[in-house]
């Protein structure tokens, strides 16, 4: 597949088109930001463990019904996915409580929630990515009824899946966030799996593994990764 122009740089991945129009290149980079860009620094490989986690994730999903952008690995550092508009909405999945719930409700971090707990946030940005309800959804025309419906219950599909594999390798799926995108009238799961976009939790000592140890400054970032890449591969 031969790379062509970039089409999108960002945070942590760049886009390529190709000679097919349907398909894309993303590229994963080392780069890191936390706190709306705030925070800025480099994880040294991560951009090679979030690529081949991204593609155990998507593949796995796939394996369990779910519809995907992913297509394959290509090398170390990218993967070949479909090319979908991207619905700039945030799907944020909660099964314990941390990060912004803790302090936005005021509960303890490491509480489990009695229902998984699902937010929306408009992907913007300069707006630092607000949280909205349907009626924003509605309103703003992001997407329809139907859709968001769809995007909910594969939300929580996903969650139920990619839960019950990582308790098998000692993580805990604290919470993550999904983007869905559209190709020719379908909705599939984009955007990427991976320590920057999910908190993982050893099952046993609770140690985080995960892009957390970035933003608080926790130190052993890159081994983190590796780690969750080891649990995840085997
Ligand atoms: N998250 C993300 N991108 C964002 C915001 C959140 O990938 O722009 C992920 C984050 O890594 C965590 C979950 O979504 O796994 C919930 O994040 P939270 O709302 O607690 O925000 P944070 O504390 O990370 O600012």
């Amino acid at each position: 597949m031969e790379k062509k122009q970039m089409i999108y740089e960002g945070k942590a991945k760049r886009v390529y088109q190709t000679s097919d129009p349907n398909l894309l290149i993303i590229e994963y980079k080392d780069d890191a930001t936390a706190f709306d860009g705030k925070k800025k620094g480099t994880i040294p490989n991560k951009g090679i463990l979030n690529n081949k986690i991204s593609a155990i994730f998507f593949e796995l999903l796939e394996k369990n019904g779910i519809q995907t952008h992913f297509i394959k690995l290509l090398n170390d550092r990218e993967m070949l996915v479909k090319a979908v508009k991207i619905i700039p909405i945030e799907v944020i999945v909660r099964n314990i409580v941390a990060g912004s719930l803790s302090k936005r409700l005021g509960l303890a971090e490491g509480t489990t929630l009695k229902k998984t707990v699902l937010e929306l946030c408009y992907k913007s940005d300069e707006l630092g990515d607000p949280m909205i309800n349907h009626y924003h959804v509605l309103a703003l025309n992001l997407a329809s009824e139907e859709e968001i419906g769809r995007i909910e219950q594969t939300a929580l599909k996903v969650n139920e899946i990619l839960k019950n594999f990582l308790e098998s390798r000692n993580i805990v799926l604290v919470d993550f966030k999904l983007e869905f995108g559209r190709m020719d009238g379908q909705i599939l799961l984009a955007d990427e799996i991976s320590p920057d976009t999910c908190r993982f939790w050893d099952s046993s000592t609770k140690e985080k593994l995960d892009k957390d140890r970035f933003r608080r400054d926790l130190g052993k970032i890159e081994e983190a990764y590796w780690e969750i890449y080891k649990r995840v591969s085997s």
